[in-house]
């Protein structure tokens, strides 16, 4: 697709992931599988139902892209979610706030081999290794650019684009509702999107009605972390 002129200038680069069917070291960056656990710590739970919470997402920062890296700061950005359907803590916890408490968002500083702590989960998603990065050029959807004024079939070819509605580090976030740029609890600024999560694109989840979610830090409190989703 030619890019619209009037998009030209909020063009960023977003990046794919690339992933291989394994779970690869602790450490690793990886949608689903084992997570780094600090030493001493269990494997985080729902307070909710006392279950194991599901891994979606750990990022490894010294292994991401340059570019992706100075904006998120260093460690291991990890996504923990419950997906217990009974009782069904997705509702019950309204996880698709930021901050519920059947969702743990966090940085970890990764020293020595960690914690011998794995899942107790019946139906573990499949571990996705991500072993790199696809660059591409990526483009805001109309709420973020309410200055922008094109005809709904552009947006729609922008949609067509295909890669909004995918799973992505940085670039620019798919709103479903409207922009819910999480404000961070201790200097209430907005808070920056750093990864998508899209229902069933890498991981084999549904938010609600196919809904699309987003971790986000603080860049004044790097650990502040929060993730909430949105369906339509
Ligand atoms: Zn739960
Ligand atoms: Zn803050």
């Amino acid at each position: 697709m030619d890019i619209p002129v009037e998009l030209r200038p909020y063009v960023r680069t977003a990046w794919l992931p690339e992933v291989a069917d394994e779970d690869g070291p602790r450490t690793a960056s990886k949608l689903g599988g084992t997570a780094w656990i600090p030493s001493g710590d269990a494997w985080p739970a729902c307070p909710n139902c006392g279950r194991s919470l599901q891994l979606l997402l750990q990022l490894d920062a010294e292994a991401l892209p340059e570019a992706a890296r100075a904006e998120i700061g260093g460690g291991l950005l990890q996504l923990f979610y419950c997906t217990s359907q009974d009782p069904l803590c997705e509702v019950d916890c309204q996880a698709f706030s930021p901050f519920s408490e059947s969702v743990v968002a966090r940085r970890v500083a990764p020293e020595g081999e960690g914690a011998d702590a794995v899942p107790d989960l019946p139906s573990a998603f499949p571990p996705r290794r991500i072993t790199g990065w696809r660059a591409v050029d990526d483009l805001p959807t109309p709420q973020d650019v309410p200055g922008v004024d094109l005809p709904d079939g552009v947006w729609d070819a922008v949609y067509r684009h295909g890669l909004v509605e995918r799973d992505k580090l940085s670039g620019w976030p798919l709103w479903v509702q409207g922009p819910e740029r999480p404000r961070c609890p201790q200097c209430r600024s907005t808070m920056r999107v750093v990864f998508q999560i899209v229902s069933e694109d890498t991981l084999p989840i549904v938010f609600g009605d196919m809904g699309t979610g987003h971790l986000s830090v603080c860049l004044k409190h790097p650990d502040v972390l929060a993730f909430g989703w949105a369906c339509t």
